[in-house]
């Protein structure tokens, strides 16, 4: 071979090649997707430039895929790509260098940090990318040739200050990266990266969905206690996401669905987007059929994954979908961010508030649209989620409106059919401008309330809401297209009795006051224990008293609520 040349890396460069190799990252298993990420990449590049360049007509495109080689005597692990390659130019300057805008910036943070867990942090605004290597391999040899030219460059380094290379003949197009594999060490968070099960559960884990094939030499014992030699491809390569929605069956999302939601029954609703511009996106989202046993325990977390580029990078991406939509599955495959981007990075970057902005319009429109289409399978939709979108009424103001327009209610209209506010609304008596409710443990409680006397004697119509969660919610919403939601429980309710024509002259009200000024007092002393004052009512028909709260008083159930609670 040709000689031997020995470059620094760039000071900036070794500092974070300290920074990794003495571990920032307790995860280690990433280095494996960080590589297949960009031999990835490379057979993406290789593609697209032998369709434009026709100084590629020589290379091979026809079996563009990634092999991951193990070879337990030198106890080395390579990955291995046909794709586009380096040049020698090419390796000093994209290896050896870290052309990054903001590295120096960076590194003076990491410095000044003062735990791994904000090293990690930072360390995800930018990625380590190759470099992850030198977290499990002592030394990496790299061999690569571009496509298109003659000569192969040879890459190796102990990651320490110095790196090697040298021209080599007779490479093949693309590159391989060789580890030299530190030993297994579990106190490190070094797995035996040598084990063809790891290598199997990091590639289905991290990078499942990669659109070229991952293969990799597999040996097993067969019936005869004969060597079977086999080549596996390793990842599954569905990324439905990222076909067009034309192009995906039905059973095909119902498939996928299971795989990520572990749910045999198939979801009530399926969303698949693609977002372009500034920042790409794609979202393929599920509404299921059936709520999880856990949907209101306090561990359940949101249930979507996040994706760069094919890659998985997490579950249960709480940055993605608020809390209230947590029953909601899928996956969003973003273009633009760095693989080692965390959770905290996601949770103030701009660009991703602004996708779940529009994901969650995404999913509420789409709730809207099965109320509208289809009734019977939203009823039972509402049935499964609806306590989880009544907790949205609270935290997300954003979007009041169009939750409001997705709740279903019981109501005295129709005792075996629930109603939407804008049902309601649309009943209501000529000169009502308000929606009634009453809030009770069960529909009997309320229905028997003293309360309804006066509402049911005069026809108007009140929503009977039985779930705890009502109560809250109904005292966070303003109104609901202009009409505001007032509980004939508290304060003072004053039906409009210009309606039916009965209104009580301020004549008739100043005589039934003197015929009550001895009682009233009295009655208050006499029952200050228990309530604050006694008033004369209009509100009762059958019943000689009833117990009203303050407009602004806890009512019975939400002080059940807090007590059980603990509160
Ligand atoms: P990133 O992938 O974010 O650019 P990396 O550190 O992972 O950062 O890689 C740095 C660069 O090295 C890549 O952008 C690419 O140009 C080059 N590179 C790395 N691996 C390969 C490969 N297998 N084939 C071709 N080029 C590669
Ligand atoms: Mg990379």
């Amino acid at each position: 071979g040709s000689s031997v040349e020995t470059l620094e890396f760039q000071a900036e460069t070794r500092q974070l090649l300290r920074l990794v190799i003495h571990s920032i990252y307790s995860n280690k298993d990433i280095f494996l997707r960080e590589l297949i990420s960009n031999a990835s990449d490379a057979l993406d590049k290789l593609r697209l430039e032998s369709l434009t360049d026709s100084g590629l007509a020589e290379t091979d495109t026809t079996d563009l895929h990634i092999s991951l080689e193990v070879d337990p005597d030198a106890r080395t692990l390579t990955v291995r790509d046909n794709g586009i390659g380096m040049t020698r130019d090419d390796l000093v300057e994209l290896i050896g260098t870290i052309a990054k805008s903001g590295t120096a910036g960076l590194l003076e943070k990491l410095k000044e940090s003062k735990d791994a867990a904000t090293a990690e942090n930072l360390i995800g605004q930018f990625g380590v990318g190759f470099y992850s290597a030198f977290m499990v391999a002592d030394k990496v040899t790299l061999c690569t040739r571009r496509a298109g030219t003659d000569s192969g460059t040879r890459w190796e380094s102990d990651g320490e200050g110095t790196y090697e290379l040298q021209a080599v003949d007779g490479l093949p197009t693309g590159t391989s990266v060789t580890l030299h594999l530190k030993p297994a060490d579990s106190e490190d968070g070094l797995a035996d990266y040598l084990s063809e099960s790891k290598i199997r559960q990091i590639v289905k884990q991290y990078s499942d969905f990669i659109r070229w094939p991952i293969r990799m030499a597999t040996e097993r014992t067969g019936p005869e206690g004969e060597v079977i030699r086999e080549t596996d491809t390793l990842n599954s390569m569905k990324a439905l996401w990222a076909r067009p929605r034309t192009e995906v069956t039905e059973d095909e999302y119902h498939e996928f669905y299971q795989q990520i939601s572990h749910d045999w029954l198939a979801p009530a609703d399926t969303i698949h987007m693609r977002a372009e511009g500034t920042f790409e996106y794609e979202a393929l989202l599920f509404i299921p059929s059936q709520a999880p046993f856990d949907l209101f325990s306090r561990e359940t977390k949101p249930g979507v994954q996040l994706y760069v580029k094919r890659v998985f990078i997490m579950d249960d991406c709480e940055a993605l979908m608020p809390n209230y939509l947590r029953f909601v599955k899928g996956v969003v495959d973003a273009h633009d961010l760095s693989l080692n981007v965390s959770r905290e990075i996601l949770q103030h970057d701009r660009q991703i508030r602004g996708v779940r902005r529009r994901l969650v319009k995404k999913v509420l429109g789409a709730l809207k649209d099965m109320q509208s289409k289809d009734a019977e399978r939203y009823t039972k939709v509402w049935d499964q989620f609806g306590r989880a979108l009544k907790e949205g009424l609270v935290e997300d103001t954003d979007n009041t409106e169009a939750l409001l327009e997705l709740v279903s209610a019981a109501s005295t209209h129709d005792p075996e059919k629930t109603t939407t506010l804008r049902e309601y609304v649309e009943r209501m008596k000529d000169g009502q401008d308000t929606i009634y409710y009453l809030t009770g443990e069960n529909r009997a409680m309320v229905e028997n309330s003293p309360h309804m006397e006066a509402f049911a004697a005069k026809g108007y119509e009140v929503l009977i809401l039985t779930d705890p969660i009502d109560e809250v919610w109904v005292d966070q919403v303003p109104a609901f297209d202009g009409h505001r939601l007032q509980s004939i429980a508290k304060g003072q309710v004053d039906l409009d009795e210009s309606a039916d024509g009965e209104k009580e002259t301020d004549a008739d009200k100043a005589q039934r006051e003197q015929d009550f000024a001895a009682l009233l007092p009295w009655l208050t002393t006499t029952l200050s224990e228990q309530v604050k004052q006694v008033r004369l009512s209009s509100r009762l028909t059958a019943s000689a008293a009833c117990i009203v709260g303050d407009a602004h008083d806890v009512t019975p159930t939400l002080e059940k609520m807090y007590r059980a609670m603990g509160q």
